[in-house]
């Protein structure tokens, strides 16, 4: 299921992301309802590009993580969450929750608790992670401690996110709305860092959103540490210096990379067909990932 938008009867389709698909009820003015049916298809994206072909399952895998994660922190943290309902229609069962309309806040919340990826590159050239100074000597797969938070601005569809010092997150949102949002990100990551431990994962990292809900509280909407959102590391084989072991979509970027795709990144050429063994790899790391931190086998 990775086509655009399918139908779902009784709801409009309002927008397509590069991987969820929104729809408001077909009973509400365009624009007015309180709530929102929010499916997760099984579209991938790496590097800001939606890949093809799909992973099988891959958005019941991340809406129904997103829901366990969603009840956890409810119990554990002071966060308030979009999730209304999980009565969906049969149409997109198991890949949709029904949320409330959020005024989505243009900022991707990072809490980063190790050093890798756009983290890493940037430490490698300044020293620094979004206008943080870190220790010298760190290397890829070195402990943040403590951990950081690192905002990245969300880029209109076509264009690439971009990591923003705290300085700018404040100028383009305020400062009470940043340090609520960089507060509650740092308690998410460090709640979540310890459940995760205790499933044999290491979580590296981790990206979530927020809106303002009618009552102008600032409330976690989107997904929430899923594979798609985060790096998921085996614990198990876990050494700094080298990539780690990952249930995540690590292994599509590090396909993408190498020579066996034939892709050329800095091109921003449409990166090629996922290889099948490549699309079922990565499907199972998915799957590894919700049976490890749920306890049980996804189906
Ligand atoms: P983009 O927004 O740039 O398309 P994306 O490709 O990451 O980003 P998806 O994650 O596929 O998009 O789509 C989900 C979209 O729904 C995001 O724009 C997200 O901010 C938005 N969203 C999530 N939860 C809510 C909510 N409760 N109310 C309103 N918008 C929401
Ligand atoms: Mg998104």
């Amino acid at each position: 299921m990775t086509d655009t938008a399918v139908h779902v009867p009784g709801w409009r389709h309002i927008y397509s992301g590069k991987v969820r698909n929104l729809y408001e009820p077909e009973s509400t003015a365009p624009g007015e309802s309180d709530t929102l049916l929010v499916v997760a298809t099984d579209r991938i994206s790496a590097f800001d590009h939606i890949l093809s072909p799909g992973i099988p399952e891959k958005g019941k895998i991340l809406t129904q993580l997103s829901l366990w994660w969603f009840d956890r922190l409810s119990d554990e943290l002071d966060v308030a969450n979009h999730v209304v309902s999980t009565n969906v229609p049969p149409a997109v069962a198991q890949r949709a929750m029904i949320v409330k309309r959020l005024d989505m806040f243009p900022i991707e919340a990072i809490a980063r608790g190790y050093l890798t990826g756009s983290g890493l590159a940037e430490y490698r050239q300044s020293g620094q992670v979004t206008g943080i100074d870190l220790p010298g000597g760190l290397v890829d797969g070195s402990k943040l401690e403590p951990a950081i938070f690192t905002p990245s601005a969300k880029a209109e569809v076509g264009e690439h996110d971009e990591n923003i010092s705290y300085a700018e997150m404040v100028h383009r949102i305020g400062q009470l709305a940043a340090d609520d949002i960089r507060e509650k990100t740092l308690q998410l990551y460090a709640t979540a860092e310890r459940i995760a431990r205790d499933a044999g994962i290491i979580l590296a990292d981790t990206k979530v959103e927020y809106g303002v809900d009618e009552h102008g509280t600032i409330t976690l909407g989107d997904e929430v540490l899923t594979p798609d959102s985060s790096r998921f590391w085996d614990a198990a084989t876990y050494q700094p210096g080298r990539g780690q072991d990952s249930f995540d979509k690590q292994f599509v970027r590090d396909w993408l990379a190498s020579d066996a795709s034939g892709w050329e990144r800095a091109a921003d050429t449409p990166p090629p067909e996922l290889a099948d063994d490549v699309v079922e790899k990565t499907a199972a790391r998915y799957r590894e990932a919700y049976r490890r931190l749920t306890g049980r086998a996804f189906n």
